[in-house]
């Protein structure tokens, strides 16, 4: 049975990222979606509201699990005896950014192996930072978050 992790902050979870987790989970026996309580970023939501809005996105999917982790993913992948770490890839910087991380966690557990799943195209422009500026503008979002992580946006940008 192959365990995979999906590492990110979340903030929030939208459909790019949903992709990405549908796919894994088809690949992988369990994927659990760990989302990082304290990233070196200012959050807009905290991470309880983090994971409800992620565990709404994915409850039609059997075999994911949204937990919430801190400290080094590959240590967290380590103790919960999980072996794959998964990433989503929308363009040649994040390759380039992902590509340092996977040799630093190497270096750190090199039994662990990173799998990176190239985004759909329609999703390949979109992160958390244009999904909040643009609902802080009142923009539509509705294509991009599922209603209830869009309702979340509008309440908070209110
Ligand atoms: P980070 O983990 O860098 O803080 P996120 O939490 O936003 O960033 O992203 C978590 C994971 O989802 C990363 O692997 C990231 O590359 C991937 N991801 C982000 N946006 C998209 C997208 N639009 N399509 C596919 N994957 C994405």
């Amino acid at each position: 049975m192959t365990r995979a992790i999906y590492p990110g902050s979340f903030d929030p979870f939208h459909h790019g990222h949903r992709d990405i987790a549908r796919r894994a989970a088809a690949l992988f026996d369990e994927l659990i979606v760990t989302v990082f309580d304290a990233p070196a970023k200012r959050l807009l939501f905290s991470t309880d509201e983090r994971i409800q809005l992620a565990r709404e996105a994915l409850q039609d999917v059997q075999n994911i699990s949204i937990v919430s982790y801190s400290g080094l993913t590959v240590k967290w992948a380590e103790r919960h005896g999980v072996r794959v770490i998964v990433r989503g890839l929308r363009n040649v910087d994040d390759l380039s950014f992902e590509s340092r991380i996977d040799m630093a966690n190497r270096y750190m557990a090199p039994q662990i192996e990173t799998c990176y799943l190239l985004c759909s195209t329609q999703f390949a422009y979109l992160s958390s930072t244009i999904l909040k500026e643009v609902a802080s503008l009142d923009g539509d979002i509705s294509g991009w978050v599922t209603p209830h992580t869009a309702q979340a946006l509008r309440r908070r940008f209110a």
